[in-house]
């Protein structure tokens, strides 16, 4: 059995993760600050007593007593509502946090793996991307917060690896989507599924013609797994290829909620990646592939959104 720190446990991946984790039958502590989560996201483990959970921002640190066996960081901003409007928490989660928290695993002995993104990419010019692509990011457009802050804790990750011998894992993690997806998170799922639920316009910013992959939560937390037990220290891209537009989205989500809801056109995102796929020929080689067909996820979230009682108009 082991003991794995999750930080940003109490988000909507990290309580995925928690899951899986608690599921397999390790132990987990859970570092958090609430600031995007929620300790609704883990309440199911309220009365056990493998899941310990400490609020702390991990900019301050993470001191815990007794053994890790690896650290899983995942706390940040995620969605850019959140890191458009926490832009210096963002940045201090990706530099100091990491930094905190590779030095929780290096103190420990314990593995550890950063939770990256495939907005490394920017708005990427090689399609699909590969691990191999470099990427083409803004640094001081109003995503650089995200962007820049995730490729700093790359780069710091791989330092630690070859300065201190740590075992560390990077995974880039495309779309993720599923149940607990804050409702006012400003991602386009949630977004898009409350509207339609409601039958209020789905927002559909710049022309939507701009494309995403959308990979169910069960598969990216199974691929955080893998990535962590079989990687070999360079990036793996963890997401679902079958790229849409986000017009084909927007359609997909009122057949599948049965609304007719309209669309209304909304201004752009600045820098808003205009293609995103991730070429997931590294992921398959360990192992890992997506299993849950993005109709199935939808019905799942769905299900999951009509017995939410937090969901309905102005949530
Ligand atoms: P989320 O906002 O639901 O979860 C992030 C969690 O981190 C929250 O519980 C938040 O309170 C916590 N947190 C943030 N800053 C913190 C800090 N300084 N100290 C302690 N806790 C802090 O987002 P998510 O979608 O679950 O994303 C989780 C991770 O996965 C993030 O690192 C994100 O960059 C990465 N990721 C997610 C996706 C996706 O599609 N969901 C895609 C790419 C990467
Ligand atoms: N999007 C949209 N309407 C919304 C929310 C998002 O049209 O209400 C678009 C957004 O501009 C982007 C895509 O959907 O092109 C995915 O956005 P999301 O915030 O989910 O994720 P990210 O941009 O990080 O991939």
């Amino acid at each position: 059995m082991a003991r794995i720190v999750v930080t940003g446990g109490a988000g909507f991946l990290g309580s995925h993760l928690v899951d899986a984790i608690r599921a397999r039958g390790d132990d987990v502590v859970v570092v958090d600050n609430l600031c995007t989560g929620s300790l609704d996201n883990i309440a199911q483990h309220d009365s056990d007593p493998g899941v310990e959970f400490v609020k702390r921002d991990v900019c301050d640190g993470i001191f815990l007593t007794g053994p890790v066996d690896a650290v899983l960081h995942l706390a940040s901003p995620a969605s850019p509502r959140d890191y458009l409007d926490l832009p210096i928490q963002t940045l201090k989660a990706g530099g100091l946090g990491t930094h905190n928290a590779l030095g929780l695993a290096r103190a420990k002995g314990a593995a550890f793996l950063i939770a990256s993104t495939s907005e490394v990419y920017g708005d990427p010019q090689v399609h699909p991307q590969p691990e191999t692509y470099w990427g083409h990011v803004n640094p001081v457009g109003p995503r650089g917060v995200y962007d820049e802050a995730k490729r700093f804790a790359e780069a710091l990750t791989m330092a630690y690896r070859k300065v201190h011998g740590l075992n560390t894992q990077i995974i880039r993690i495309f779309n993720t989507y599923g149940p607990r997806m804050r409702l006012d998170d400003g991602r386009v799922l949630p977004a898009f599924l409350d509207a339609a639920e409601c039958g209020l316009p789905l927002k559909v910013h710049g022309s939507g013609e701009q494309t995403r992959s959308f990979c169910y939560c069960e598969d990216t937390v199974r691929g955080i797994l893998t990535v962590l037990e079989k990687a070999d220290g360079n990036p793996v891209n963890v997401g679902a290829p079958g790229e849409m537009t986000i017009l084909e989205f927007a359609s997909l989500m009122k057949e599948v909620t049965g609304s007719d809801a309209p669309l209304e056109h909304v201004e752009a995102m600045v820098d808003d990646p205009q293609r995103r796929e991730p070429d997931i020929t590294r992921a398959k080689s360990l192992g890992w592939e997506p299993r849950v067909p993005l109709r199935e996820g939808l019905e799942r979230t769905l299900a999951w959104y009509r017995s939410y009682e937090g969901a309905g108009p102005g949530a």
